[in-house]
């Protein structure tokens, strides 16, 4: 692959900043790749493990002449990121953002960005649990979708631009509207994270269950709830913080399938649960279908490779 821009700032040099890192090094996407992380510990881990050329002390001294800008910080950071960036924009620069919620991101930075600067609000949805500048690797967007949600006026050569980059980072790549994103993304996503941590939370409070027993039979279901909920506490606050009405609308839907299941159950209704798991189970076969998962079992003894 050819170099798409000459200089591209990354800021916040987490999971998804390194890794977006790791792949513009991989194919070649950028000459040069600077970045900025608020502590001095991801600066200089960023730099000794060669994610950046150089990393900056500031947001604004990391911008200066750069052609893309990449916002790899948690939603609730991204605005004033915006704000410190806004003087040192190059013109056509275009600055772009990975945050897992997009209406919060066109809000908080959209008043930010100098005439003349693209902006077009991006999320990769693929992801980890794990979070820091080591956890990033090249592979991470590979055949997963990345939404980007251009708002009025943008410029359609730079969303081209940008849609080849997310391409050529291994990604599919669909464009949204910024408020249908959030609501997607709500039921794909947040409420199962929400479910998660109100699940291992219920765990946490048993009085008559021990924490030895909990972890001792995890693999019965539990397990796959505690990797969902070892994501990175900064991040999902701010996506619940940010996405509220989205999140609430789903939240009153589940509440709702939920008392259908409890009243079931109660009542002994097996041809409800029957029904209920069955078309639940077709969920599964048509992610599989998709290639967004393998129907390989994992039983938490998967294979590490070298
Ligand atoms: P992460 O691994 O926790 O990294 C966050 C980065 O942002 C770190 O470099 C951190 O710097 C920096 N940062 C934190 N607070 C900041 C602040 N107030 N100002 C400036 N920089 C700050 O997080 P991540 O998983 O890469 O997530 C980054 C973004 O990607 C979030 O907006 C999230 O919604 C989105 N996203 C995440 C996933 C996922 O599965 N994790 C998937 C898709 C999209 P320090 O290291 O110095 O603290």
């Amino acid at each position: 692959m050819s170099v798409l821009f000459e200089k591209v700032a990354v800021l916040g040099l987490g999971l998804i900043g390194s890794s977006l890192c790791h792949a513009m090094r991989k194919e070649g996407l950028a000459r040069h790749i600077v970045g900025y992380a608020k502590s001095a510990e991801t600066r200089a881990t960023a730099l000794e493990i060669g994610l950046v050329d150089a990393v900056y002390e500031t947001a604004a001294d990391a911008v200066v002449d750069a052609d893309l800008i990449i916002l790899c910080a948690p939603i609730g950071a991204c605005g004033p990121l915006a704000a410190a960036i806004k003087p040192n924009l190059k013109r056509g620069a275009t600055v772009t953002d990975v945050g897992s919620v997009k209406g919060a991101i066109v809000r908080d930075c959209g008043p930010h960005i100098p005439e003349g600067v693209h902006f077009i609000p991006g999320h990769p949805i693929a992801g980890t649990e794990q979070s820091g500048p080591r956890s990033g690797f090249a592979e991470l967007f590979h055949n997963r979708w990345c939404i980007l949600t251009p708002v009025a006026g943008s410029d359609s050569a730079a969303v081209a631009k940008l849609e080849q980059f997310w391409k050529a980072c291994g990604s599919n790549v669909e464009l949204m509207d910024a408020g249908h994103h959030d609501l997607v993304l709500a039921i794909t996503s947040h409420l199962p994270h929400l479910i998660a941590y109100t699940t291992v939370a219920t765990a946490a409070d048993l009085e008559n269950v021990t924490d030895s027993e909990v972890i001792k039979y995890s693999a019965s279901g539990f397990r796959d709830f505690t990797r969902i909920a070892a994501s990175d506490p900064t991040m999902w606050r701010d996506v619940f913080l940010n996405n509220k009405d989205a999140v609430l609308e789903m939240l009153g839907r589940f509440s709702e399938e939920l008392s259908v299941l409890q009243r079931a159950v109660r009542w002994g209704d097996g041809e409800t649960l029957f029904n209920l798991f069955t078309r639940a189970r077709e969920a599964r076969r048509n992610i599989i279908a998709a290639g967004q998962d393998t129907a390989a079992p994992d039983f938490g003894r998967a294979i590490k490779k070298d």
